[in-house]
């Protein structure tokens, strides 16, 4: 069965999220190959039980009234419901130290592409750097600050987000 396509997440396993692995699905009952490795917000303890297939066509969410990421950022910058409902109940979401924020761009959910590497955040475009400034209430001096010395999965983390229609790269930053 062809692996799902996430609209607003589109490489899970490059981003981390999603691993190759035997387990059985808790809700499709099915050993599908791949199983979802990040954040679950639901009753029960859905950590490393659902695949992919079953986040993709909303069955996760339905059964389990499982989210995957907060679609409370989304409506607070006014993004539409429907938009910030298929983030948070049909994507999957991401792992980050605090609280997960999905950014938004051109009156959409942005994708999400995982860490920023090294050189998305040393060659960040001025647009990038505008829009993070804005966000974050930071200037140029905070920011050579808070990316000096930037790895990958560290704290401070950086995420990438890429605009669906303009390309623009946004990004998401957290600390441990
Ligand atoms: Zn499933
Ligand atoms: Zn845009």
């Amino acid at each position: 069965m062809e692996f799902p396509q996430f609209r607003y997440h589109p490489d899970p396993i490059h981003s981390g999220v999603i691993s190759k692995s035997e387990e059985t699905c808790i809700c499709c009952n099915q050993a599908r190959g791949f199983i979802y490795t990040g954040p679950v917000y639901a009753v029960e303890n859905l950590s490393e039980r659902l695949c992919p297939w079953c986040i993709a066509n909303g069955e996760a969410a339905l059964q389990f009234e499982a989210t995957f990421s907060d679609p409370c950022p989304l409506l607070y910058q006014e993004i539409p419901e429907n938009i910030a409902a298929e983030v948070a109940e049909r994507t999957p979401g991401y792992t980050s130290w605090q609280q997960e924020e999905w950014l938004s761009h051109c009156n959409d959910a942005c994708e999400f592409h995982g860490d920023a590497t090294q050189a998305d955040v040393k060659n960040a475009s001025i647009e990038t750097k505008q829009r993070w400034f804005l966000d974050n209430n930071a200037d140029e001096a905070f920011w050579q600050t808070v990316t000096e010395g930037y790895m990958p999965q560290g704290s401070p983390a950086f995420y990438k987000f890429k605009c669906r229609h303009c390309q623009i790269i946004l990004l998401g930053w957290d600390c441990a």
